[in-house]
């Protein structure tokens, strides 16, 4: 009983602490340029490494990065229940694992001191000159030590694509795919922040028409248009969570290009799924938008017919609503936009695929990443990979200088954003950009 009544405080508290870093009147007194990703509403956290080799946690307003390590130290985020050292870390898992309540008061602490009302640090030149750096100074890390990754494979409509170019047209979605948010476990050790290159890689593929198999360097390099979750301690071992609490154990989310090998891909995947085509790199956006800052651009998800089991099954708006660009940028030339998509378009949400994820009792700890699939929205220009855009290659794309892909070419950058809009603001995650190289040659 004792139990019961601390678990129903907890829980109100939460919901009775309003979300006031979201006043989308609200201004501050660092300059945003027009259509920026960062407004003070949306206050992301990241960690980056500043010219002078310190590293820190922070956050970002406008073109500005601001020491969160540093404010701490100055006092700024007195009164609020933090470790000494809790933003002078290399990631936010520590934070993270501290839970919804202080990643809200925190928040909330901060579009306080940046409301262009507030004196108290705009005033203090010194202090100023301590805790804000320009973007252009600072260099972005991996926000958090990813221990788990696992990959969904939520999109209806790029399940059913890649289910009829790999397998039957006739019957794309296997029988599982509709009651199942189905995924594999990847790799944490080849995630790396947006501006890391990431070489070709080398793989067994079997040549058309051939019986033997062949070991060289991948010819079908692909993009996937995805975004992912970073979660807090979910639950112990042995435990489940419930659908209805699945969204507090979400800290925020990022723009996710999990790079695919579809020759190594097509020849290794049967029967136990995506091994080595999938886990030579995946590359994520540096700043975590946090799902209070999302909160405002919830909306419904597709209609889930048949009817999910009980145990997934949610009311209300649990998708959201974020415009996705997909950009190939060849060396020297300007980028040609590829694919437009929406994140809203998911057919399973992120807290059935958190809840299913830990119904088996598999445990999810801070820091753990879960992309959500590929995004491929109805239309052929919304498709989240080349492997969809260009039908297997059958159907090239042509860019703005005039040259054809099928896939990405050694050298082309593959640029994703996103953002979601409404009347009154503009909340966004930037980019994630990465150059392909040519295969790695041992010397
Ligand atoms: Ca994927």
């Amino acid at each position: 009983m004792i139990y019961l009544i601390a678990i129903f405080s907890t829980t109100n508290q939460q919901n009775i602490m309003p979300n006031l870093a979201n006043d989308p009147n609200r201004k501050s007194w660092i300059n945003v340029p027009e259509n920026s990703d960062f407004p003070i509403q949306n206050i992301p956290y990241g960690v980056f490494l500043t010219k002078e080799d310190v590293i820190t946690i922070g956050t970002r307003i406008g073109d500005c990065a601001i020491d969160m390590g540093a404010l701490q130290q100055l006092g700024y985020f007195d009164g609020i229940e933090l470790t000494d050292d809790m933003f002078m870390q290399d990631t936010l898992n520590d934070f993270i694992s501290d839970g919804k309540k202080t990643w809200r008061l925190v928040r909330s602490r901060l579009g306080d001191l940046f409301d262009s009302e507030n004196p108290l640090l705009r005033d203090n030149a010194e202090h100023r000159e301590i805790v804000i750096f320009k973007m252009e100074d600072i260099e972005m890390q991996l926000p958090v030590l990813i221990g788990d990754y696992t990959d969904f494979y939520s999109s209806k409509e790029h399940a059913t694509n890649v289910g009829k170019m790999f397998r039957d047209p006739e019957n794309a979605l296997l029988p599982n795919w509709l009651h199942i948010p189905v995924g594999y476990h990847g790799r944490s050790s080849t995630i790396v922040p947006s501006g890391i290159p990431v070489h070709r890689p080398m793989g067994q593929t079997l040549p058309n028409g051939e019986t033997s198999p062949v070991f060289g360097p991948s010819r079908l390099v692909d993009f996937e248009l995805e975004t992912a979750f970073i979660t807090t301690d979910v639950n112990v071992m042995g435990e489940n969570i419930l659908i209805s609490e699945a969204e507090d154990y979400i800290f925020g989310m990022v723009l996710l290009n999990d790079w695919s090998a579809r020759d190594i891909q097509k020849w290794e995947y049967v029967p136990l799924g995506p091994f080595l085509a999938k886990n030579f790199a995946s590359s994520i956006s540096p700043w975590i938008v946090t799902m209070d800052a999302l909160e405002p651009f919830k909306t419904k998800g597709p209609k889930q017919e048949p009817t999910p089991l009980p145990y997934l099954q949610q009311k209300g708006k649990h998708a959201f609503d974020i415009n996705l660009e997909v950009y190939i940028k060849p060396e020297n030339v300007e980028a040609s936009l590829v694919s437009k998509s929406n994140f809203k378009y998911m057919y399973w949400s992120m807290s059935q695929q958190l809840t299913h994820h830990t119904s088996n009792g598999c445990r999810v700890n801070s820091g753990d990443m879960m992309g959500s699939g590929t995004i491929s929205g109805p239309t052929e220009d919304s498709f989240g990979s080349m492997l969809e855009l260009t039908w297997g290659g059958k159907n090239p794309i042509t860019l703005n200088d005039g040259t054809e892909r099928k896939f990405i070419n050694d050298n082309d950058t593959v640029i994703i954003k996103g953002y979601c809009q409404n009347s009154s603001m503009r909340i966004g995650f930037g980019e994630v950009s990465s150059k392909l190289l040519p295969p790695f040659v041992r010397k």
